[in-house]
């Protein structure tokens, strides 16, 4: 498993880290499994003491390559309370063995609240609650925690009323723990590289949707989102702003291409500035953006489109070179009704009537936003 994710690791750059972890949980995993099946062959000390804290890494490592890929908290004060309080009750063993049971129950202890740590971390994080893989882990880490945690029970148990703690009496219990543990390490390994695979997956799917150059919307991923969310109904309205740069040709003639695609990157970071955190905003073509913005009616986005085109005349462009450029946006606004039938339609017809604003914008000298004043297919529009 370890040399699986290792190799993984590198083929994946993006979730190395968190593979990195997951790899490290593995190989801890395997010292405790050797350190055990060597027992009697090797010093105790070694055997039981190693063991014991390599077992207790296992699910610290685990929260952390979970947190990682997850981009969650990890929680690493926790981790290192239960290490060194573990590696502080295996200690006294070395100096007599039939003080193992404290070792036993602490190292337990501190893997049951690790595990249920996992467990905590795929119940509450968004991302892990969306993914089968990781509430699956969710599920095994909190049985994990539940059957270790009576496991530290029973042997404090057995400690209180006097029975004593022998390495060898206890060894069939050790044996099918071993047994469980190892059949969780392989069910677990095998989630969280279905978990890193769903998550790359939705990273590739997210980046198709994006303009490579702006990053907002692209224009077919606009109208999938509008058209979904206009679908559920969420607002009760919704309005649609077309923006496009004045005289843009005159820039990129002016001082070259790459100083137009700054102009547009800065364009694109004005407009998803104004724009507020639940709208879209997408790239509609060259320099022209389109914005859907939900609940607003005809006059808040007038007001939008007001606030976009003065911030846009007071700001002027960085280009590399030192130069600082200024450009002036056109903008038109339309409202639109949220049909459950035939919304697909109404969305076009609302950017239709935005366009057609947005052209009258033009038209009265660039530089200022227009409505469109009817939006029941009479292209009418104002400034
Ligand atoms: P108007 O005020 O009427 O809009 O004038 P305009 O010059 O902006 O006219 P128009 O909107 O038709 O011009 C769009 C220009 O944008 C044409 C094209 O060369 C340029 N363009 C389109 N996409 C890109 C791009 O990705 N990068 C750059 N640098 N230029 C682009
Ligand atoms: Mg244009
Ligand atoms: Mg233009």
């Amino acid at each position: 498993m370890a040399a699986f994710t290792a190799s993984v690791s590198r083929a994946m750059p993006e979730q190395a880290g968190s593979l990195r972890l997951w790899t490290l949980a593995n190989c801890a995993a395997g010292v405790a499994f050797l350190l055990y099946f060597l027992r009697g062959h090797i010093p105790f000390g070694l055997s039981f003491v190693g063991a014991n804290l390599a077992v207790v890494c296992v699910p610290a490592l685990f929260l952390h390559a979970q947190a990682r890929l997850l981009g969650a908290p990890a929680r690493p004060r926790l981790s290192r309370w239960a290490v060194a309080l573990a590696a502080l009750s295996v200690l006294p063993a070395l100096v007599d063995p039939h003080l193992g049971w404290l070792g036993a129950v602490v190292v337990s202890s501190a893997i049951a609240i690790l595990a249920a740590a996992i467990a905590h971390l795929m119940w509450t994080d968004p991302q892990a609650r969306s993914l089968a893989s990781s509430r699956f882990v969710g599920l095994a880490a909190a049985a994990a925690a539940a059957a270790v945690a009576w496991r530290a029970t029973s042997s404090a148990w057995r400690a209180v009323q006097g029975m004593s703690f022998d390495i060898h009496t206890t060894a069939p219990a050790h044996t099918l723990s071993l047994l469980l543990g190892g059949l969780f390490l392989v069910a677990a390994s095998v989630s969280f590289m279905s978990t890193v695979h769903e998550l790359s997956r939705r990273v590739i799917a997210e980046r198709a949707r994006r303009d490579g150059l702006t990053g907002v919307l692209t224009r077919s991923a606009f109208y999938d989102e509008a058209r979904q969310r206009l679908a559920a109904q969420t607002q009760p309205r919704y309005a649609v702003a077309m923006i496009d740069v004045d005289h843009f040709k005159r820039i990129n003639d002016g001082h070259g291409h790459a100083a137009g695609d700054q102009a547009i990157v800065h364009l694109a970071r004005e407009v998803s500035a104004n724009a507020r955190s639940g709208d879209l905003v997408g790239r509609y073509g060259g320099e022209e953006f389109i914005v859907l913005l939900d609940g607003a009616d005809l006059a808040a986005a007038h007001r939008f489109g007001q606030r976009l085109v003065d911030s846009v005349r007071q700001t002027a462009v960085r280009l590399p070179s030192g130069q600082s450029l200024s450009c002036t946006v056109s903008a038109g606004v339309a409202e639109g009704l949220p049909q459950r039938t035939g919304s697909s339609q109404h969305l076009e017809q609302t950017i239709a009537l935005a366009d057609a604003a947005l052209y009258v914008a033009k038209a009265k000298g660039r530089d200022r936003v227009s409505s469109a004043l009817d939006n029941d297919g009479l292209h009418s529009a104002s400034a």
